[in-house]
């Protein structure tokens, strides 16, 4: 079992508790003026730089000081997790938060209540930012408020919902044929991007390329790509593009997207655009296997689990030559609820070292790189001032990056949700 701390701020809840005459005194954590001092074997800051000593001192929902800066006042909360590894809390950059494929109700409330399930397992697994982008009916920015409100736990959400597509909504594994509107003119696409604004998203996601099964070529014109972008920057919006193969990338960088998403199938071109331009990529290399290993559940068949197959070595290449490119690669799963729900999303980071980027390399993309990929300044990092967002795993991720699918000790805010069993 998974002890966890009080979800709602012991700020709030004590002094309420006290006025009630339900306790005399709770200690409570991460809270107070003096804080609470984290010590463990080892630590990493978001560039996998070693903090020596292992320590952090929290204040309320920011860390004050790590390593040798560290001078807690006596009546500090002491928590020595022993022999694990203090790091910044993890950051999926892109998954669908309330994907379900079980039984597809698809009702609004049944999406929703996936999410919340969903975002718990994945706090609880050490991720305390994630990126959703894909929700039928604004699900998602009804998830984001409700954990950023203390209802549900989970990791502090930023999210898309729905994407503007042509009509042909391009699954990983194939085509779909998408449901209600295709917009396709100025006037369409800038309204599209509009009711997405109104409905309080954080970022607009684009469908810019068919899947890759269908060779990822584009679907929007450059123009229309720009029509979508300039409407959401007027709102401030970063835009996330999905784009596999290289033309519907290279558009979609050409036209000022932020982040592009899969890129199974793009050349060596497009990976040097990305990095003159300073364009994240959002590859995933684990889903396809994890899709070849329990398509029956899905209900994929022998054709669709074939070009899944065939497009992995590629898609593993791409990244690797990405990765030797030093394009800013940013941690990211396409994580759906089916998989999420095991808690191992981190395994994706197994494949990544294994296809050349480096453990440090592999710490800063789902940390630093991955904080400022999401214009979220004050987060994926240890030092004062920073929020107080810190996971203990165990073993050395340096050493063995799968130490990452170990988290033992979860806080977000300042609030712990997990601590180690016994
Ligand atoms: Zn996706």
């Amino acid at each position: 079992m998974i002890r966890r701390g009080v979800a709602v701020s012991a700020r709030v809840l004590v002094p309420a508790l006290i006025a009630l005459g339900v306790v005399a005194c709770v200690a409570p954590e991460a809270e107070g003026p003096v804080g609470t001092v984290i010590t463990g074997a080892r630590a990493y800051d978001g560039f996998g730089q070693p903090l020596t000593p292992a320590v952090v001192h929290v204040v309320g929902d920011r860390i004050v000081a790590v390593g040798a800066d560290v001078d807690a006042p006596e009546g500090a909360i002491r928590i020595d997790l022993g022999d694990v590894t203090l790091l910044p809390g993890l950051i999926d950059a892109h998954v669908h938060i309330t994907n379900s494929f079980s039984g597809e109700p698809d009702r609004d409330a049944a999406t929703g209540i996936v999410g919340a399930s969903t975002a718990e397992t994945l706090l609880m697994s050490g991720f305390t930012t994630v990126r959703s982008l894909g929700s039928r009916n604004f699900e998602d920015v009804a998830l984001r408020d409700a954990i950023a409100a203390g209802t549900v736990p989970g990791p502090r959400l930023v999210v898309s919902s729905q994407g503007l597509t042509d009509g042909l909504a391009a699954a990983a594994d194939g085509d779909r044929v998408g449901e209600g509107e295709a917009p396709a003119t100025e006037e369409e696409i800038r309204a599209f991007v509009r009711r997405r604004v109104e409905g309080r998203v954080d970022w607009l996601k684009i469908f810019a390329s068919r899947s890759s099964r269908a060779g990822g070529t584009p679907t929007y014109s450059l123009q229309q790509l720009e029509w979508a972008i300039d409407e959401a920057n007027k709102a401030d919006i970063p835009t996330s593009v999905h784009a596999h193969a290289a033309e519907a990338a290279r558009r979609a960088i050409e036209a000022g997207a932020r982040t592009v998403e899969h890129g199974a199938l793009v050349d060596d071109s497009v990976l040097d655009l990305m990095v003159e331009r300073g364009t994240y990529f959002m590859p995933n290399l684990y889903l396809s296997e994890y899709y070849l290993e329990n398509g029956d559940r899905f209900g994929y068949t022998e054709e669709q689990l074939g070009w899944t197959a065939r497009l992995l070595p590629p898609r593993t290449e791409v990244f690797t030559r990405a990765a030797q490119k030093g394009v800013a690669i940013v941690f990211s799963t396409d994580a759906n609820s089916g998989w999420v729900w095991s808690g191992d999303t981190a395994i994706e980071f197994d494949r990544r070292v294994a296809a050349g980027q480096s453990t440090r390399d592999a710490i800063a993309s789902a940390t630093s790189r991955a904080a400022k990929a999401l214009l979220l300044a004050d987060l994926g990092n240890l030092y004062g001032g920073y929020v107080a967002d810190i996971i203990a795993v165990e073993g050395d991720p340096l050493q063995d990056i799968n130490a990452l699918r170990k988290a033992v000790f979860v806080m977000k805010n300042g609030t712990i949700y997990r601590r180690p069993e016994g």
